[in-house]
């Protein structure tokens, strides 16, 4: 009988003995009487301060002046573009390998995502194929930090220094990354967090904008808050947006703000938690197995980590196909997810052509990615260092038995 258990031989761990340890989101008590405040005092909605002192807080954290809570990390990106006055005829570059939402949030604008590849190691926008992208109508760019990876920042501002770009960073896998020193998003002229149940700091829903620019804080508030400007009292706006501003009601709620509080407390701990136990089965299994990590960066300071990114690729693997990998693992108990494919291709993904463009380059190593990665979200990270070790030795034995796998047909 084979040794693997998905040809029937015993798994390494209990199907669901993971998953119970890996707890997200987080829970405490602080933030359930905090709840239990906020819910009192009636102080959720529009003006929340409860909301303000969070966005000012998690601004603060990021050394800059202003932040602007939102519904979700999606709307974040589209008004991020709307504050930067993009709009129909411009393009805008966003890398092929990223959740579909950066490239709607250009389309809902009426502009034109224009996808661009990734690099082979960090899995990040590459840079130098998005500077010979570049058109006359190219106007914005969006580097995704992935998985947690960082984009080379400073690339990234010369390119756009040079062509007189915006950049917004899609920080919504990246939350307490550094890059030189500086927190991710207040890199660039505005920065786009998420806070969805699966992400770093989670509230179900809900995203921010971060800036250091008074006027772009401005226009992010207004067009996020129907025209509204801080502080103004519902029903008594006392100065109307721009002409042909177009505002929206995209505003989050004080129940949301008030669950991430604590979270970015302790944001700082998580994240370190997750590096030192990615470092630990990194090491480990760069000397037992051939599998390639996904890089964290050039100029990383403090990693932050959404998802830990496993890629076959080495010659040893190219006979097993990448659905018998995920397979293999999972029948061993670890519950490691495909990749998704380039945005272009993605089910949710549904444009006219006429409405997107991929760059002439093509974006081989975005599509590469789907046939040879597989990816454990960061919360496993978060396990005690005796099941890091089962993770390990999932990792092990399947490698260890990958003859087995060959004669597997997808
Ligand atoms: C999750 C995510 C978004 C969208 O955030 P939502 O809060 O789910 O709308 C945008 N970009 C990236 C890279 C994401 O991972």
């Amino acid at each position: 009988m084979s040794n693997l258990a998905l040809l029937g031989g015993e798994p390494v761990s209990p199907a669901t003995r993971l998953a119970e340890e890996a707890v997200w989101p987080p829970q405490n008590e602080t933030t359930a009487k905090r709840l239990n405040d906020v819910y009192f005092s009636k102080g959720w909605g529009f003006g929340s301060p409860v909301i303000d002192d969070f966005a000012q807080a998690f601004a603060a954290y990021h050394g800059v002046k202003h932040g602007i809570f939102m519904a979700n990390g999606t709307v974040t990106l589209q008004v991020a573009l709307a504050a930067c006055g993009i709009g129909p005829g411009d393009e805008v570059i966003v890398p092929a390998h990223t959740w579909v939402s950066t490239a709607l949030a250009v389309q809902y604008l009426g502009a034109t995502p224009v996808f661009v590849d990734i690099e082979h190691d960090t899995l990040c926008l590459d840079v130098d194929k998005a500077a010979a992208a570049i058109t006359a109508k190219t106007r914005a760019i969006i580097p995704v930090h992935l998985h947690g990876s960082m984009t080379d920042m400073d690339k990234v501002n010369a390119l756009a220094e040079q062509h007189d770009l915006k950049v917004i960073e899609d920080c919504a896998q990246a939350h307490g990354g550094q890059w030189q020193g500086k927190l991710l998003g207040s890199l660039s002229d505005v920065g786009s967090y998420s806070f969805q149940t699966s992400k770093l700091m989670a509230s179900g829903e809900g995203g921010i904008c971060i800036t250091d620019d008074d006027d772009l804080a401005d226009r992010l508030f207004r067009i996020s808050h129907i025209g509204y400007t801080p502080g103004a009292l519902q029903g008594q706006a006392s100065s109307p947006p721009e002409t042909g501003m177009l505002c929206h009601n995209f505003r989050g709620t004080g129940f949301q703000a008030c669950v991430l509080q604590e979270q970015l407390n302790g944001l700082d701990a998580l994240i370190d938690r997750y590096e030192a136990a990615r470092n630990y089965l990194e090491t480990r299994l760069q000397a037992s197995t051939k599998i390639r990590f996904q890089q964290r960066g050039r100029c990383v300071t403090r990693s932050a980590t959404y998802k830990w990114v496993l890629i076959f690729d080495a010659p040893e693997y190219r006979d097993v196909s990448i659905e018998t990998i995920t397979q293999a693992l999972n029948t061993e108990g670890l519950p490691v997810v495909p990749a998704v494919p380039p945005v272009y291709q993605h089910v949710l993904f549904n444009l006219r052509a006429d409405q997107y463009r991929i760059s002439d380059e093509g974006c081989d190593q975005a599509e590469a990615v789907v046939e040879h990665s597989v990816s454990l979200l960061h919360y496993f990270l978060g396990v005690e260092q005796s099941s890091l070790e089962t993770i390990a030795e999932i990792i092990e034995k399947v490698m260890g038995n990958l003859g087995e796998l060959r004669d597997i047909k997808k």
